[in-house]
Order: structure tokens, then C-alpha cells, then sequence
């Protein structure tokens, strides 16, 4: 099983009347075990296209299955449960919870999906110890750098073991030192038989991390070039 498989997908969006078409018609296959990276130039449609694969948008037309499952059949609170249960999601902009600890940040996918508050406590210390943050544990998200945002940030999208996890610009805000040391973690943490990386970028200096690059223009998918690097 593939872990996103589109056919033709089309997506628009309406503002006002004017409709603008951000997917028009995107075939792409992401293989569990690997990372694929998406690149193109800014407006082609990697954020719609992330996000539909995410759950957190609707498409129009078209099939997208992420896991066996057809997102389309599925109604609010199905996909909540299964993005909840299967997903992982790393924003540009880390979206910690300003107000919460890292530790607790990093337990929030956990407490969701009804887990004991101790348990998912101790299970977040373990996820920041692997990502290398355990003496930052009980800093506010204000208290820690840009990097070790990420780091915590990662840390949450790894938490309850999601086999997709998707990442938009994960190392943009980050110099190429603790862009690389991202990028070894999501490797290592996030790429294995049966989980699978997608991750937006336009940041060249890690594109030899990727199993596979999908190159996007004007709502398609136009090229995917495996990297003979690895
Ligand atoms: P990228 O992530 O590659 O920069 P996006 O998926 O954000 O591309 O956008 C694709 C196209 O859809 C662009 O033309 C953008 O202006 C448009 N778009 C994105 N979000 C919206 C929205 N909420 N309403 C209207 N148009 C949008």
C-alpha cells in the first residue's frame, strides 16, 4: 500500500465569485518507507495539496487516498479521528501553544486521543530526550530558539507514532547547522518500512535528504525524480 495515492486531483478555491484554480488535476504516488519532497515556485498549489492530504482541506475532484482511506468518504468528525490517529503535521511556524511547557506541547497529540495524563507526559520526555531537548522540557515555546521550536514542534508531530507525517518549510527559519540536525531527526524518526515523510520545501541545502523530489507547476505535479544520492 502506498501511503498517499492521487488520481486527478482539482481543487479551487472562491473569493467573491472569482474562482481560482489552486490543484488542477494532480496524479502523484507517495510510497510508504520514503521521503518525498515537494518543490516549486510559490502560488503552484503544495500548501492545498499538503493540506488536502492532511485532512484539513476539501477537494473537489478527483481521489486522494492517504492510507487506503478516501478522505472524500469520510465526513468532519471521521477525518478528525483518523488525522488525529495517522497524521502528523509540522507548520512553518512551529504552532506551539505559547502558554504550555514543551513537555506539554509535545503530550497535546497524546491528551486528544484520550491518553493518561502521565503517561503522555513521561512519553513527551522521552520524544524531546531523542530529539536532543531534555534539559528544555519545562521552557515556555518564548524561552527557546528558533531550532529547538522546530525541534519541539517534531517532537509533537512524532508523539502518538502517525505513519504520514507532513512538514511545511521545516528548516526555512533555521541556519544549515540546525536545518541538517532537523532534517537527520525526521530521517531517522519519521522515514521507516511503514511510515512515510512528505515535506514542502524551497531550501536546496537539504534536498539530498529526499527519496524522492516531486516537482510542481501551476496546480500539477510535473516531474518525480528519484535522488540517486542516498
Ligand atoms: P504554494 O503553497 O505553492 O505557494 P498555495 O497552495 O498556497 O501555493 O496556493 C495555490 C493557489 O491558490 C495560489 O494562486 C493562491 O493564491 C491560491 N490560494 C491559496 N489559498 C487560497 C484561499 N484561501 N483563497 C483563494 N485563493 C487561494
Amino acid at each position: 500500500m502506498a501511503a498517499v495515492v492521487c488520481k486527478g486531483l482539482i481543487k479551487s478555491y472562491f473569493n467573491g465569485g472569482i474562482e481560482t484554480r489552486a490543484l488542477r488535476g494532480i496524479d502523484l504516488e507517495v510510497p510508504l518507507g520514503e521521503l518525498t519532497m515537494l518543490v516549486g515556485p510559490s502560488g503552484c498549489g503544495k500548501t492545498t495539496l499538503i493540506s488536502i492530504i492532511a485532512g484539513i482541506l476539501r477537494y473537489d475532484v478527483g481521489e486522494c487516498a492517504v492510507l487506503g482511506r478516501d478522505l472524500r468518504t469520510m465526513d468532519d468528525r471521521a477525518t478528525t479521528k483518523f488525522r488525529g490517529s495517522n497524521i502528523g503535521f509540522v507548520f512553518q511556524a512551529y504552532n506551539l501553544i505559547p502558554t504550555l511547557t514543551a513537555r506539554e506541547n509535545v503530550a497535546v497529540p497524546l491528551l486528544i486521543l484520550g491518553a493518561d495524563r502521565k503517561v503522555a507526559l513521561e512519553k513527551a520526555d522521552t520524544m524531546l530526550s531523542s530529539v536532543g531537548l531534555e534539559k528544555e522540557r519545562n521552557r515556555k515555546p518564548r524561552d527557546l530558539s528558533g531550532g529547538q521550536q522546530q525541534r519541539v514542534a517534531i517532537a509533537r508531530s512524532l508523539i502518538h507514532e502517525p505513519k504520514l507525517i507532513v512538514c511545511d518549510e521545516p528548516t526555512s527559519a533555521l541556519d544549515h547547522q540546525t536545518g541538517e540536525r532537523v532534517m537527520e531527526i525526521l530521517r531517522e524518526r519519521a522515514v521507516r518500512p511503514d511510515r512515510s515523510l512528505i515535506i514542502v520545501t524551497h531550501d536546496s541545502r537539504i534536498f539530498s535528504f529526499a527519496d524522492k523530489i516531486a516537482t510542481m507547476d501551476d496546480g500539477a505535479v510535473i516531474s518525480v525524480s528519484e535522488n540517486r544520492k542516498l
